[in-house]
């Protein structure tokens, strides 16, 4: 008998996702090549499976949608708070610490100095309460569920490595 075919697609979900492949993060298809490739070039996979498993792929697919749409929340978050440092201060931290609620990436906080570094240069205070945030978020992002599978000392080498550079970043 034949079975039942589906393919899932996964993206890989992090800053640099773009927005089309977080538009089919956990989207089920009848068909393998229902997926367009990306326009960006990002990794993804499309993962096949039968209608035995059906009940578990929508359930995976019901937490990658929220995963997808967190990711969208934190950008918008943070490019808010970018755009408000040096205008209203107080809004601008308490965006960028809401992001960091979804997650938190180096690289961004690189960009963010980057574009607002003069503006921090002069003023130690933003530049601490942003650090400790950041700081913060980062060391509690290595004891989310995603990254219990990378080991131990791997974790523990990424987080320190991590907050070495907010360190150097905003000090
Ligand atoms: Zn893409």
């Amino acid at each position: 008998m034949l079975q039942k075919r589906y393919y899932q697609f996964y993206a890989n979900v992090n800053y640099r996702s773009c927005p089309e492949c977080l538009a089919l993060h956990g989207k089920i298809s009848r068909k393998e090549n229902s997926f367009p490739p990306c326009p960006k070039g990002c990794q993804y996979t499309i993962v096949p499976f039968t209608h035995k498993e059906l009940p578990f792929h929508k359930e995976q697919q019901r937490e990658m949608r929220i995963a997808a749409r967190n990711e969208l929340k934190r950008r918008e978050l943070f490019e808010q708070g970018i755009s408000l440092l040096g205008k209203d201060d107080e809004q601008a931290i308490s965006l960028l610490a809401d992001s960091t609620q979804y997650d938190l990436y180096i690289p961004e906080v690189e960009r963010l100095v980057e574009k607002k570094g003069n503006l921090l240069l002069n003023s130690p205070s933003v530049r601490e309460r942003l650090l400790k945030i950041f700081v913060q978020a980062y060391s509690d992002k290595f004891g989310w569920r995603r990254y219990e599978r990378l080991p131990e000392l791997m974790r523990i080498a990424r987080e320190e490595e991590g907050i070495r550079r907010l360190r150097e970043l905003l000090r």
